[in-house]
């Protein structure tokens, strides 16, 4: 397999990987994880939206590894709270504290059921966003795409499916949090699924192409 020919998921991110993996497998598309790569590079994510965040990873992985590069960027926007955690969401509840037994998500998820203790009806309204951006091995951005689904945050956990804020995030079709719900319909209707599926054809044309 030649290095431009597959694609190199621009994410360490498990939860990310395993869904991005799923998603192109019935394409088969040779994806490799930035950890299976030498010379990947940390993106400083310094953008002011996820399109900007996305383009920032993509280019500069593959201007690092030489290879066509998908990169995304997604979070959590919750209108009550101005739109937070949004871009920030990875980082929502800042470092970890010394000694933290909790994950960062756990810590991310506290914070949010914080922020909304007092919330009631329209202002627990939510929705992830997800921007995805397809590099070629230059790093210039060839293909671009928007997901984006809708959901109200829960007042409690429920379910352990999932990562980061999906045991918060009721999907309103289904009465269930993403956390409840099987990978299955995560890879229907999640933001990530959208917008790779609006992506797909075009990661296809340009890899047959190169
Ligand atoms: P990024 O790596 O800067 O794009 O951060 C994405 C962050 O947004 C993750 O660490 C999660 O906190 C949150 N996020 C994005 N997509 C999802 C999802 O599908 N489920 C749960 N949390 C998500």
């Amino acid at each position: 397999m030649s290095a431009t020919m597959s694609l190199v998921l621009g994410t360490t991110n498990a939860g990310k990987l395993r869904e991005l993996g799923e998603l192109l497998a019935p394409f088969g598309i040779p994806c490799r994880s930035l950890r299976e790569m030498t010379g990947a590079v940390e993106v400083d994510e310094t953008g002011a939206t996820f399109a900007e965040n996305a383009a920032l990873k993509a280019t500069q992985q593959a201007q690092a590894l030489g290879c066509w590069v998908l990169a995304e960027d997604s979070g959590l926007v919750v209108p009550a709270l101005g739109g937070a955690p949004g871009v920030h969401s990875a980082r929502f509840s800042g470092p970890a504290p010394a000694g933290a037994r909790e994950t960062t998500d756990e810590r991310n998820n506290s914070l949010l059921l914080e922020r909304l203790a007092n919330a009631t009806g329209r202002d627990r309204a939510a929705h992830y966003a997800c921007h995805a951006a397809l590099a070629d091995p230059t790093g210039r951005i060839v293909a671009v795409a928007d997901g984006v689904c809708w959901g109200e945050i829960a007042s409690r956990r429920r379910g352990g499916g999932g990562f980061g804020y999906d045991p918060l995030f009721i999907v309103p079709e289904y009465h269930r949090t993403f956390g409840e719900l099987s990978g299955a319909v995560k890879a229907v209707v999640s933001h990530r699924a959208r917008a790779l599926r609006a992506m797909i054809p075009q990661i296809v044309r340009h890899l047959a192409a190169s």
